[in-house]
């Protein structure tokens, strides 16, 4: 099942039910929506990049997350918003 992180950290616990989420699904995988036209980045659970969410990048679920324990549905929901995923290199995903 997919789940959709996105919005002001503070707003109905956002921040706080991401990293819920991380911490259940710690096999899952992340999607990192990007702006500017950049393909979103994909990613495991315990990437550094995305895992723990640290508290000094406030604006964590601005830029949305989405996550499932199912790789296929996270690349399919990529594709249907407009770009494959990229790869992220430092989680060997
Ligand atoms: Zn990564």
């Amino acid at each position: 099942m997919l789940t959709i992180f996105e919005g002001v950290p503070d707003q109905e616990g956002m921040l706080d039910r991401y990293r819920t989420w991380c911490e259940q699904n710690p096999h899952g995988y992340i999607l990192n929506v990007r702006g500017g036209g950049a393909p979103p980045m994909l990613h495991r659970t315990k990437c550094s990049h995305v895992f723990p969410a640290r508290p000094e990048y406030g604006d964590f679920t601005k830029k949305p997350k989405v996550c499932s324990t199912d790789r296929r549905e996270v690349e399919g929901w990529s594709s249907q918003h407009g770009h494959a995923p990229v790869l992220c290199s430092s989680c060997d995903v």
